[in-house]
């Protein structure tokens, strides 16, 4: 039996203005049982400009949704019109931040390089990253999915010293299965993230890799997860479309009911 707590991410993307995330964090909590805040570490990941209204709802109904940015700059501060530092984020109190999504690596062209340089950007300011890795589908069908996966987390772990790896939260996300309602099958999913924690024991030690959460992310919803989770070496779900629905949302939390 793994002794990592599961963590159920929702990646609203560029979804909810700041008073649909007042009222969407309102109903979270309210549906959210504190059995459900035990088992389960729920957070949330809205878009910048809704950071500081949640925070301001977590902190002052003393909430137990952890939330996080769905990016952060390389950068301290400076001239690097529209981006958001760590520094500024820490101020938020955010816990996490994504780094590496696939929709930034496609539209923004970030590379391992890039992500890497993120994730330590994360920890500088106390920021725990939440590393996305995966695979396109041509990569998967040319069956390079492994490979293709575990270069992108020696590439985002690059460096890492180990008391900051073992606090990183991987997210695995086949880049066909996100947003695209294609579920990667739960014995394959569990392939990857096998390797995945293979990968993390063969850079640092096995003791670390299994402290590491690995989640799943691409078309999670309420019917899939329970097999998802039901994966030895699956810890929780980054969740897209689905975590913009309350009862969706809540129902993947509660994904052991
Ligand atoms: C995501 O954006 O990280 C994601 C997994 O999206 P979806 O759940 O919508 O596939």
């Amino acid at each position: 039996m793994s002794t990592r707590t599961p963590i159920m991410a929702g990646n609203w993307k560029m979804n909810l203005n700041h008073l649909e995330a007042i009222a969407h964090v309102q109903k979270l909590a309210f549906a959210l049982a504190d059995k459900d805040y035990e088992a389960v570490e729920v957070a949330v990941l809205p878009p910048f400009t809704d950071l500081r209204s949640v925070q301001t709802l977590v902190d002052g109904d003393k909430l137990r949704i952890k939330y996080g940015a769905q990016d952060v700059s390389a950068q301290d501060s400076g001239a690097y019109t529209g981006e958001i530092s760590g520094p500024m984020l820490a101020k938020l109190k955010c816990t996490y931040v994504v780094v590496g999504h696939s929709e930034r690596r496609q539209y923004h062209h970030e590379t391992d390089e890039i992500v890497n340089a993120k994730a330590k950007a994360a920890f500088k300011h106390g920021l725990t990253p939440i590393l996305c890795v995966g695979e396109e589908l041509d990569v998967r069908k040319a069956g390079e999915h492994v490979t293709h996966t575990l270069a992108q987390v020696v590439g985002g772990l690059q460096d890492l010293p180990a008391e900051q790896a073992e606090t990183v939260v991987i997210a695995y996300e086949p880049v066909w299965a996100i947003g695209t309602g294609e579920v990667c099958g739960a014995e394959d999913a569990q392939e990857v993230c096998a390797a995945i924690r293979g990968k993390v024991a063969e850079l640092y030690t096995q003791e670390l890799a299994d402290k590491v959460r690995i989640q799943y992310g691409g078309s999670v919803k309420s019917g899939n997860v329970a097999e998802i989770m039901a994966q030895a070496d699956i810890d929780g779900a980054l969740v897209g479309g689905a975590s913009l629905d309350t009862d969706e949302f809540v129902k993947i939390v509660r994904f052991r009911d």
